[in-house]
């Protein structure tokens, strides 16, 4: 079963040109979950291979708005494409109220939208794996979600089944399924005598906004995958305590006394941009990684590898017939400061933006 994440926003509070605001998108087998909408992640959907698919179920990890304000728009996308497959918004006690606010904005959706409200400790049920609410330390009230994955059954041992007299076929998967077997000469078989211990199933936390906190290192325990914000570095740390955020370093704390797998940091405050944020949580917890923006991470069983960083993972390859990139993905950056004029353009000594505006309205107070 295959089973990733794809990182559609790591910015924290504001957005910048590389980093998107807070939207992850968890795939599992045929299922895709979106954890947290932030401004622009329909966008960020658009631009990814994965596309803007009508995704069942969203889930909300608090109520700051860099994380919630890209579903009136989505939904509203959604609704002009007449959409009709129902949607599940999931998040902390407040999504009610929240709701009735941003109804105003999407008005008259053309599907139902369920909303549940999740609180610390519940359970979702999800047959072969469970989705586990907890509460963290946030300045408003916050979940963050756990995806936990039953045992699976014990490794097949084909020789043992054979020994005993089982042929290969339907009965072996019967077995492995659990089931006793009966043999034609009457003798039964349990799963017990040809299955190994059973093996663990794959968990990723996924902690939101928090401040390091002792329910998440007690839900993250063995964990192949932490998601865990890094909002600022060590200099910070005050910035960080008062605003009920982690950095780098706690966060990296916190993953080597869970002993997870991997620590994945998200959420950079606008003034990091990435390398310093690792640099510093490796020194701590080498397994830490810092997702850009359509990075995946592919959460392997443990005995395939575990789970690995795939970069740009989730970066569609340019579409045929455009020529140089023009989707403007990424590549504003690259674009000489200072606007790139004729060279006969007056010399501005400022904001290329503003310079020319004065002048205009200087010259139309003539009329
Ligand atoms: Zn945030
Ligand atoms: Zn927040």
């Amino acid at each position: 079963m295959d089973l990733d994440l794809v990182f559609l926003g790591t910015s924290g509070s504001v957005p910048t040109a590389r980093r998107g605001l807070a939207g992850t998108l968890v795939r599992r087998g045929g299922e895709r979950i979106l954890v947290d909408c932030g401004e622009g992640t329909q966008r960020q959907l658009l631009k990814s291979s994965v596309g803007l698919v009508e995704l069942p179920e969203v889930f909300v990890t608090h109520y700051h708005a860099d994380h919630y304000l890209g579903l009136p728009g989505m939904l509203k996308t959604f609704a002009l494409r007449g959409r009709e497959v129902p949607l599940t918004v999931y998040g902390p006690p407040g999504l009610r109220s929240l709701f009735s606010a941003l109804e105003r904005i999407f008005g008259k959706l053309t599907y139902e939208v369920e909303l549940v409200e999740l609180r610390d400790g519940e359970m979702l049920d999800r047959g072969d794996y469970r989705i586990v609410v907890f509460r963290v330390e946030h300045a408003v009230g916050a979940n963050g979600y756990a995806f936990v994955e039953l045992p699976r059954p014990g490794r097949f041992d084909v020789d043992a089944a054979e020994a005993l007299g089982v042929e290969a076929g339907p009965l072996f998967g019967r077995l492995q399924a659990g089931e006793p077997v009966q043999l034609a000469d009457g003798t039964t078989v349990a799963p017990e005598q040809v299955l190994g211990d059973p093996r663990p199933g794959r968990t990723i936390v996924l902690a939101g906004d928090t401040a390091p906190a002792a329910t998440v290192l007690e839900v993250a325990q063995g964990a192949d995958l932490l998601v865990h914000e890094a909002t600022f570095a060590e200099e910070e740390r005050t910035r960080a305590d008062e605003t009920a955020h982690s950095t780098a370093a706690g966060a990296a704390r916190l993953a080597s006394a869970a002993g997870v797998r991997m620590l994945a940091l998200t959420h950079l405050s606008n003034r990091y941009f990435g390398p310093e944020i690792a640099r510093e949580a490796r020194a701590i917890f080498p397994g830490t990684v810092v997702p850009r923006d359509f990075d995946i991470i592919d959460v392997r069983f443990p005995e395939r590898g575990g789970p690995r960083l795939v970069k740009s993972g989730a970066r569609p390859t340019r579409e045929e017939g455009e020529p140089h990139g023009g989707d403007g993905s990424g590549e504003g950056g690259r674009r000489p400061l200072g606007g790139g004029g004729d060279p006969g353009d007056p010399p501005l000594g400022g904001d290329p933006v503003g310079a020319p505006a004065r002048g205009r309205a200087a010259s139309g107070g003539s009329r």
